[in-house]
């Protein structure tokens, strides 16, 4: 059977997703750093789909976390392979980088790209060999433009969206598709504290975007019909 890892699944879009792909009939493991209450309503919200999902926790940072995980979730479920991969844990810690810490550069940047590169080397080489796979990196606008406060997570997501393309031509023949998102303001934990009001009259569509429209766009991208698409960075912003 295939499944769908998403990371970062236990909140906010990473959950969406979750549910939509439960939606779809995929089953689905949920990764989550340390937040097993949230997780395990995703966990109920995904099995009531009556697709097979179970937890898989682990620090995508820690890439021994990381093997030890996917490589006994495989020894346990030989029949079954990860053909569907969505990257979207991330963190942010927002400074001008005059103030910014060694921590808070180092955090952002690792979450998601220590992250991407551990994660996606533990499940590739299944979807290599089955000759089937669809990789979806969560980015970000703030990789694309660069925001002012954010020269950490601009640099994450401007890596992770490289990353995206130079993967996506390693692995095409292989009928593996590796495409990148770049939400704007979406209205889940992370953008908790954030002038909403302010913000609302920067965003052409006049509000933040809900989570579950990121997932419907990363449904389609991990969707048969998207295979011809790869190597990819689409926005989803309300016309920021
Ligand atoms: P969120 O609500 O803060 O959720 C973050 C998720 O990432 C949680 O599931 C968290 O797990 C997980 N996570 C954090 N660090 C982790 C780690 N080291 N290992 C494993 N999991 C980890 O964030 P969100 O807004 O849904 O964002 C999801 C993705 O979209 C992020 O990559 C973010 O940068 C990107 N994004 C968000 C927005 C936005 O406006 N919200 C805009 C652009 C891009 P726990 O629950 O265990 O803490």
């Amino acid at each position: 059977m295939k499944y769908l890892l998403v990371t970062g699944g236990s909140r906010g879009i990473g959950r969406a997703v979750c549910v939509k792909m439960a939606s779809l009939g995929w089953n689905v493991l949920i990764n989550y750093a340390s937040n097993a209450a949230r997780a395990q309503e995703t966990l109920d919200a995904v099995c009531a789909f009556g697709v097979q999902a179970g937890l898989l926790p682990f620090d995508v940072t820690d890439a021994a976390a990381v093997n030890a995980a996917i490589g006994g979730w495989q020894a346990a479920h030989p029949e079954d392979y990860i053909a569907a991969l969505v990257n979207n844990a991330g963190v942010r810690d927002d400074n001008l980088l005059i103030w910014m810490e060694p921590d808070a550069w180092r955090k952002v940047l690792s979450t998601t790209l220590d992250g991407f590169y551990n994660v996606t080397r533990a499940v590739l080489q299944p979807m290599v060999l089955s000759k089937w796979g669809r990789i979806v990196n969560m980015a970000s606008l703030s990789g694309l433009k660069g925001l002012p406060g954010q020269a950490n997570y601009s640099a994450a997501k401007g890596g992770l969206i490289a990353a995206t393309k130079a993967l996506a031509q390693e692995v095409a023949r292989k009928k593996v598709t590796v495409n990148s998102v770049a939400p704007g303001f979406i209205r889940t934990d992370m953008v908790e504290g954030l002038d909403e009001a302010e913000l609302r009259k920067t965003i052409p569509a006049a509000r933040f975007g809900e989570p579950e429209e990121v997932a419907a766009l990363v449904a389609f991208l991990l969707s048969e019909e998207a295979a011809y698409i790869t190597g990819e960075c689409i926005g989803i912003d309300g016309g920021l």
